[in-house]
């Protein structure tokens, strides 16, 4: 069973949450038009196997996004971090 910790409500299972995408892909500038980083970055995912950083909303608790590391392959979940925590690393 996967276990997630929520930064502010402690550990839960993974029903509580839902997955938001990924979390490693920069985000285009605000203000920018290019369309083809605007369409790689919405739609365009890669699949790896190993770590990843995640987006995940706790969606049945306080409602707040948080950026996890999970291994892809094995599920195992690392440190989770609200958002701008990670921004400001
Ligand atoms: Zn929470």
């Amino acid at each position: 069973m996967l276990r997630i910790t929520c930064p502010l409500c402690g550990e839960r299972d993974y029903t509580e949450f839902r997955y938001g995408g990924d979390a490693s892909k920069p985000r285009p500038a605000h203000g920018t038009s290019d369309s083809a980083a605007w369409n790689s970055y919405v739609f365009l995912f890669d699949n790896p196997k190993g770590s990843h950083r995640e987006y995940w909303q706790h969606v049945l608790g306080c409602r707040r996004w948080l950026v996890l590391d999970r291994n892809t392959a094995t599920n195992a979940v690392g440190e989770s971090r609200l958002p701008r925590e990670v921004a400001s690393k």
